[in-house]
């Protein structure tokens, strides 16, 4: 047991002013970094309590929303103006970890929980994202679950979050705030592939809080789902998740689609090949198979998870066919 101290400071202000020591870390829900601690995979010695801070859902002028850092899962899934303006993000909130869970973590610490790589968690193998510079066991290993693309020889690990799939398809912004001020990125910007720096998971300074979620108005959002593949039905992390929106132009096109794709990087996969694919074509199987196609003529599968190459081009296929009727019943 590494001794460490806890505090609960009052507003971001102070949060940040404490985060500046060396050994300090944010603590949401507690439901990631809590176990790292018991496996000795994170140290810290000091944890500085954020989950009181901003917990509220708020609307932006612009009729985009604001999702304080603080919110749980739960509060994000429940919220009607989600439910009915992002579906998607709720759905893919609801299909991560279980209600106990989900009344625990925030949103914030949804975006920086670590990877689920069995070799990370244990100290008995070789991890470059633990101990950068020991080797990745994964390669060899048993890597069902990694990624197919993206990688790189330091690391197959894949992000294990459902919501930052459909943040990155929703095009959201992650507002930061530190000791050289606040600042704002797009989630997609947030994640690190892994090249040689795996331990470097994202662009967060040292100290940085995430203090909002902001997502756009995006009236297509409405007609937005995620579907994720697992192993079971509930309580798994995704083998593969696709989040999708799509909307049909008068002439039965598809004017504009969001896609991004879970469980097969280092970080939640936005699907522009497949989006460029899909603009300006007709919304039928052949032309959702060709954008999937494109979107995973990079995939590099490992010796465990050619399977996913598949698996992730037929529920694309299958998502977008299942919008695509949505949008056929909602004319007639
Ligand atoms: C059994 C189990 C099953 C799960 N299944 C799924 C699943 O299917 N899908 C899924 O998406 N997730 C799943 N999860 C993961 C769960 O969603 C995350 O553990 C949770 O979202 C993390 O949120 P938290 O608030 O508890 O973060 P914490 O554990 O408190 O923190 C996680 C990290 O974020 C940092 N952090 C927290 N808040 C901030 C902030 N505001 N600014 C900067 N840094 C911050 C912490 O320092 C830490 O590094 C599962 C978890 C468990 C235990």
């Amino acid at each position: 047991m590494i001794p460490f101290t806890y505090s609960r400071p009052a507003d971001t202000a102070a949060a940040i002013r404490e985060a500046a020591h060396a050994g300090a870390m944010y603590l949401g829900g507690g439901t990631n970094l809590v176990d790292l601690m018991r496996e000795g995979v994170e140290r810290p010695t000091a944890l500085i309590d954020v989950a009181g801070l901003a917990r509220d859902v708020t609307e932006r002028e612009d009729g985009g929303l604001r999702i304080g850092a603080a919110a749980t899962n739960t509060t994000l899934a429940a919220d009607r103006r989600i439910r009915e303006r992002y579906p998607m993000l709720a759905r893919a909130v609801l299909a991560g970890a279980s209600a106990q869970i989900r009344n625990m973590a925030t949103v914030g610490g949804n975006l920086l929980q670590r990877t689920r790589c069995l070799y990370f968690y244990d100290d008995a193998t070789r991890c470059n994202k633990r101990a950068p510079g020991s080797g990745c066991d994964a390669l060899d290993g048993f890597n069902r679950m990694h990624a197919i693309l993206g990688a790189s020889p330091a690391c197959v690990a894949t992000h294990p979050s459902d919501m930052c799939v459909a943040l990155a398809a929703l095009d959201a912004t992650v507002h930061l705030e530190g000791t050289d001020g606040a600042r704002a990125l797009p989630l997609e910007a947030l994640h690190r592939l892994p090249g040689d720096t795996p331990a470097r998971e994202t662009e967060l300074r040292p100290g940085e809080l995430i203090t909002a979620i902001e997502l756009p108005p995006l009236p297509m959002a409405r007609h937005s789902t995620y579907r994720k593949v697992r192993d079971r039905a509930s309580y798994a992390f995704a083998i593969v998740s696709v989040a999708a929106a799509l909307e049909l132009g008068a002439d039965g096109t598809i004017r504009d689609v969001r896609l991004a794709l879970g469980g097969v990087a280092h970080k939640p996969w936005r699907a522009r090949a497949a989006e460029a694919e899909l603009r300006g074509a007709l919304p039928e199987e052949a032309a959702f198979r060709q954008a999937a196609e494109a979107e995973l003529a990079e995939a590099r599968p490992l010796r465990d998870n050619g399977f996913k190459v598949e698996l992730a081009k037929r529920t694309m296929v299958a998502v977008l066919g299942q919008l695509t009727a949505h949008h056929a019943g909602a004319r007639t």
